[in-house]
């Protein structure tokens, strides 16, 4: 079975987007996996197909209705979908590589994108919500984080990306962020490729790019380091 996305979205025409690019969308093109993004508004019971509501207790803003987006949920995961539900949100757990590569072993996912000031608590409450975020700001809406979720998850399905070792050495992958590269030409704007690189000796080769890797590690994200006896910063392969 195929990695199977349901995105959950008052904008689904915003999707597949850049998903549908370049080696996703070919993934996507030969089964490895499937997007599918349902209208929230379709679940409305009213009239005017109304899905949010003031707050509760004042403030600005709308709120998305527990009992619309509950309905929506269940209708495209069924209580036996083993997927995990998950609400992209600022408040959420920030998304990690490790996070990534559990959900990219799964059967896939369903992602309800929030819009206006967020989400009514009782249904994240009830339908066990995953909240995610990527990252410490706030965005207008869940869609383009729902993408950049899928994206991260999706170029780790098997088949999606061609070469598959050059995955171990990217950032994150082993604690360290990923040594710069090169390629031709040999000279540009007066600068040389490193000799190393040149040079044919792939244990030298190896042993500066994991320096580089340290280096440029130490300078930018001293906090991946401070990790207790060098452990990577994502455990890989943690069963959930
Ligand atoms: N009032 C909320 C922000 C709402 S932003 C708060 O202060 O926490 C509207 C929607 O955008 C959210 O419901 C969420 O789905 C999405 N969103 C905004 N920032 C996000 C982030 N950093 N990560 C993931 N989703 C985000």
């Amino acid at each position: 079975m195929s990695f199977s996305a349901d995105i959950i979205t008052l904008f689904p025409e915003l999707f597949p987007g850049p998903l549908g690019a370049s080696v996703l969308g070919r993934g996507m093109g030969e089964g490895l996996w499937s997007l599918r993004a349902t209208q929230l508004r379709d679940f409305a019971t009213d009239r005017h197909r109304t899905v949010d509501d003031t707050p509760s207790g004042g403030g600005a803003g709308m709120v998305l209705k527990p009992d619309i987006l509950a309905r929506a949920i269940d209708t495209v995961a069924p209580q036996h979908d083993p997927r995990p539900r998950i609400l992209m949100s600022p408040r959420g757990v920030p998304l990690t590589q490790a996070r990534a590569h559990e959900l990219a072993v799964g059967p896939g996912a369903v992602i309800v994108c929030g819009r206006f000031e967020g989400v009514d608590q009782r249904v994240i409450d009830a339908r066990g919500l995953e909240e995610i975020s990527i990252g410490d700001y706030v965005l207008a809406g869940g869609e383009v984080a729902a993408m950049v979720l899928l994206e991260a998850v999706v170029r780790l399905i098997p088949g999606v990306l061609g070469a598959l070792d050059s995955r171990d050495e990217e950032s994150f992958e082993n604690g360290l962020l990923e040594y710069p590269h090169y390629t031709r030409p040999q000279v540009f704007e007066g600068h040389d490729i490193p000799a190393v690189l040149t040079s044919g000796d792939h244990k030298k080769i190896a042993k500066w790019r994991h320096e580089q890797a340290l280096e440029l590690t130490q300078q930018r994200r001293p906090d991946l380091l401070a990790r207790p006896h060098g452990e990577p910063v994502e455990p890989r392969g943690r069963a959930r």
